[in-house]
């Protein structure tokens, strides 16, 4: 089932920055521009782009198609949000990209020497 643009833009997203550890929240639809942490001022994305197309099927931040569900305190009632294994970020109540069913340790090992995560690294090495 497809996601259209609309219902892509009402997704909330929580990530913590990689840099000061702030923990920030942003709704897709406003115009964040880069969506910068609201702390310490890193930049979440690299450049400007459409949050609407990304986020269907990787990662607004990193680019990361893999994901993994998580139900908040572990309760499924409150809905299950698509994470990230690469940045971090949460994405409230939706599926992305046909997520693992609960993270997995060793997704998490060989998405670690992706070049998707070793650009993310870069950039928070930059940032520093
Ligand atoms: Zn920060
Ligand atoms: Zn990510």
């Amino acid at each position: 089932m497809e996601m259209d643009n609309k219902e892509v833009l009402s997704i909330k997203v929580i990530i913590d920055c990689p840099v000061c550890s702030t923990q920030n929240r942003f709704l897709l639809e406003d115009n964040h521009d880069r969506f910068a942490c609201e702390d310490c001022g890193f930049c979440f994305l690299d450049e400007s782009k459409n949050n609407a197309d990304i986020v269907k099927d990787r990662c607004l931040f990193c680019g990361s198609k893999t994901f993994y569900y998580e139900a908040p305190f572990s309760l499924s009632i409150l809905g299950y949000d698509s994470v990230c294994y690469v940045c971090g970020a949460r994405y409230k109540d939706i599926k992305i990209n046909e997520p693992d069913r609960r993270y997995s340790e060793q997704t998490y090992q060989d998405m670690c020497k992706t070049k998707i995560s070793l650009q993310w690294q870069e950039r928070i090495k930059e940032a520093q």
